[in-house]
């Protein structure tokens, strides 16, 4: 039999187990023009849990008591469509199941090379885009500058904080322990790490890491955290507001500083962007990200849960930073 993890309920807060369900399935077979596809890795991201709620967004909500989808890499167990073979890996968004049928849409082959398959969901796949061109077309560093990244211990905030670094800037990274901050510092380039879980004055923290103040802010959290870095910014900061993942679970509006003055009074840039926006890049960012990789100017970590059943724990885990790199799903 084939198993699905399906939405059972649409979580209220914070998501928990039993807003999922793992449901079963005859293995389907490929018809022609189709591929069959036999699931390798799943990547769990923070902002599926945007649609899990019954709202327009970006995307469309996910429907109760159907397939969850994400980015993942499959490989073809049998084709009748004339642009794969059996063997193919491909990646795309893909349904949470361990086989699924495709005509082949919205997939791209994974074309053998020195790279390893997982990375193709990270630093080589949608975040590792999202840190590069978000840093590069909004953040717009100069040699010299100070970067602050926070969720900078995560799959899009490790190679947000090396970009910097390749181009020239101050880098400070902001995460939620010792362990990640210390890996900040030796394994990925970063100047400085603050624990928010642990710094009772953040914005004095962030004073003290950056005395020139903050030229970019890439914020992949929002909330408090973002508060006290924007009490630091300078004249003409950038703000790429990339996520806002303490916010995800609310279930009310939360209130906070009131943005306009410091945004005026610095002159400041502030602007979200969906990574999609940006697809007319993808091909020259992945050259990049591929390159910096291949002459190991960048590296990249990932945490690899294993097994199918697993894979709406490893999602819960995002949401406690269980997590250090990219967060995957190996069948
Ligand atoms: P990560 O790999 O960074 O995983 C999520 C991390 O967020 C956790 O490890 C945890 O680390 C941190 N976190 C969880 N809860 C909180 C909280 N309440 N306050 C502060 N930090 C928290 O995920 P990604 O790199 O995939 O994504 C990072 C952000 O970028 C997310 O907000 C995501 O939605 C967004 N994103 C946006 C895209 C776009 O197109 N705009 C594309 C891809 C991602 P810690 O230990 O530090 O708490």
């Amino acid at each position: 039999m084939n198993k699905v993890i399906i939405l059972n309920k649409r979580p209220h807060g914070t998501p928990t187990l039993g807003d999922f369900k793992i449901t079963s399935e005859e293995i389907p077979t490929a018809k022609d023009g189709q591929i069959l596809l036999k699931t390798t890795y799943v990547s769990v991201d923070p902002y599926l849990r945007g649609r899990m709620n019954d709202s327009e967004s970006y995307f469309p909500p996910f429907e109760l008591n159907k397939p969850i989808q994400s980015g993942a890499i499959a490989e073809v167990e049998e084709s009748k469509h004339a642009d794969f073979k059996k063997g193919d890996f491909v990646t795309g968004s893909l349904d949470w199941k361990e086989y699924q049928t495709s005509d082949g849409k919205g997939l791209h082959k994974i074309i053998s090379s020195d790279a390893k398959l997982s990375s193709y969901l990270g630093v080589l796949g949608m975040t590792g885009l999202t840190a590069y061109l978000g840093l590069t077309k909004i953040g717009l560093p100069k040699e010299g500058e100070t970067i602050v990244v926070s969720g900078a211990g995560g799959a899009v905030g490790t190679v947000v904080g090396q970009i910097g670094k390749l181009l020239g800037c101050k880098v400070v990274g902001i995460t939620g322990s010792d362990e990640k901050a210390a890996l900040l510092k030796s394994t990925f380039q970063f100047d400085h790490a603050i624990n928010y879980k642990t710094t009772k004055n953040l914005k004095e923290a962030v004073k003290s890491a950056c005395p020139e103040g903050v030229d970019i802010y890439f914020d992949n959290v929002g909330g408090e955290i973002s508060d006290a870095v924007l009490a630091n910014i300078n004249k003409y900061a950038r703000l790429p507001v990339c996520g806002a993942i303490s916010l995800y679970n609310e279930t009310e509006v939360p209130t906070g500083p009131r943005l306009q003055p410091i945004i005026l009074t610095k002159s400041a840039t502030m602007k979200g962007f969906i990574i999609s926006d940006l697809s007319e890049h993808f091909p020259s960012a992945t050259k990049q990200l591929t390159a910096w990789l291949n002459e190991n100017k960048i590296t990249f970590s990932e945490t690899i849960v294993e097994g199918f059943d697993n894979i709406p724990q490893a999602f819960l885990d995002l949401f406690t930073g269980k997590n250090q790199g990219k967060m995957i799903v190996k069948m």
